[in-house]
C-alpha cells in the first residue's frame, strides 16, 4: 500500500520504519529538506518532500505532527489526496481533533498509539516502538466501515493490541494514565526544586535514587507535548487533577491527625491494586 506520513518525528519516523518493513511504500512529509533526506537515509521512508504533492497517490496518510498542527495539516491535505484516501492521526487527545477532522475529510479515523519515549524528533525514532502496546482507534458513527477496516489491517501489522472506543472515553481514560501523571510528576519535581534551603536541596539531589527517577520520569518529558496534552484535554485533565487533589488532601489529613491505621489502609489497598492495574503493561 502507498502510505503517507506527515511529521517525521519520534512517532512518524517509528511508524515509517515498521510500515516500510511490512513492504508498504512510505512517502514522508517534513517541513525541512534536511529531515526529508535524513528520513530516507535511515530507511524510515522511501521518498520524502516538504511538498504535499508527494501524497497525491497515497491510499492512507498518518498525520504525526504536534497536536496543534493536526487539524491545519488535514485542511491542507484535503487539496492533494484522492477522495477515497484515508486520513488518520496519532494525537494524544482525540475529541477536539476527531470532531474537526471528520468534518473536513469523510474518510478520517482518529488513532492513538500508546507508545512513546522521553526524547523527540526523527533521531529518537526506532523500529518496533509499538510492538505489544495498545493502539486505540476512535471511530464515530460518521466513520465509513471500509476506512476503519483498512486502517485496522495496517495498524494490526505493527503487532499492537487494537482497541476501539469513542473520542470522549479515550480522553477521559488517558487523562488518568497519561496526562494526570505528567502533571503530578512535574509538580513533584517543581516542589523539590522549591525547597528553600539550598543545602537540603543539594543533599536531596545527591540522595535521589531509583524511586525519584521513576516518579519524576514523566514530569521531565517533552514540555511542548505536555502543554499540548493539557490544552487539548483540558476538561478531563482538570477533572482527574481535582480528584487527585482531593485524594492528596485526604492523605495529608491522615498524616496531620497521625491516623496511621487509615494511612496503612490506603497503602495496603494501593499495594494490592497496582499489579492488577498494570497487568496489561508488557514493557
Ligand atoms: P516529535 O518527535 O516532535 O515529532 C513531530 C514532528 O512534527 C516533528 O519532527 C516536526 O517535523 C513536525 N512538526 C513540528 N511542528 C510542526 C509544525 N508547526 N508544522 C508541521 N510540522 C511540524 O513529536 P512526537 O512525539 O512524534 O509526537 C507527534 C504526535 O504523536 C503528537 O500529536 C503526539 O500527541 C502524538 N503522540 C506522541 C507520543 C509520545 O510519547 N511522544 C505518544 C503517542 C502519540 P519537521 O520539523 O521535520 O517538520
Amino acid at each position: 500500500m502507498k502510505i503517507g506520513i506527515v511529521g517525521l518525528g519520534l512517532i512518524g519516523g517509528s511508524l515509517g520504519f515498521d510500515l516500510r518493513s511490512q513492504g508498504h511504500e512510505i512517502f514522508g512529509i517534513s517541513r525541512r529538506e534536511k529531515t526529508c533526506q535524513d528520513a530516507i537515509d535511515i530507511g524510515a521512508v522511501d521518498r520524502a518532500s516538504p511538498s504535499f504533492e508527494l501524497l497525491e497517490t497515497a491510499e492512507l496518510v498518518f498525520v504525526c505532527t504536534p497536536l496543534s498542527v493536526i487539524v491545519p495539516t488535514v485542511e491542507q491535505l484535503c487539496c492533494y489526496l484522492s477522495s477515497d484516501a484515508i486520513i488518520t492521526d496519532v494525537g494524544s487527545a482525540k475529541q477536539t481533533i476527531v470532531n474537526a477532522c471528520q468534518s473536513l475529510w469523510s474518510h478520517f479515523v482518529g488513532g492513538h498509539p500508546m507508545a512513546g519515549r522521553d526524547t523527540s524528533g526523527l533521531a529518537a525514532a526506532q523500529s518496533n516502538l509499538f510492538a505489544g502496546t495498545p493502539y486505540v482507534l476512535t471511530p464515530t458513527e460518521c466513520t465509513p466501515a471500509s476506512a476503519l477496516d483498512k486502517l485496522t489491517q495496517v495498524v494490526q501489522s505493527l503487532n499492537v493490541e487494537i482497541y476501539q472506543t469513542t473520542p470522549e472515553k479515550h480522553d477521559r481514560a488517558v487523562a488518568w494514565i497519561s496526562h494526570l501523571p505528567a502533571i503530578a510528576s512535574a509538580s513533584l519535581i517543581t516542589a523539590c526544586m522549591e525547597e528553600p534551603d539550598p543545602t537540603i536541596r543539594s543533599l536531596a539531589q545527591t540522595f535521589a535514587s531509583s524511586g525519584f527517577r521513576d516518579t519524576s520520569r514523566v514530569g521531565g518529558g517533552n514540555p511542548q507535548l505536555g502543554c499540548l496534552m493539557a490544552r487539548y484535554n483540558q476538561p478531563e485533565l482538570l477533572r482527574s487533577l481535582q480528584r487527585y487533589q482531593q485524594t492528596l488532601e485526604r492523605l495529608i489529613a491522615y498524616i496531620e491527625q497521625a491516623d496511621w491505621d487509615a494511612l496503612d489502609g490506603t497503602l495496603q489497598q494501593t499495594q494490592k491494586t497496582r499489579p492488577a492495574f498494570l497487568q496489561s503493561i508488557r514493557r
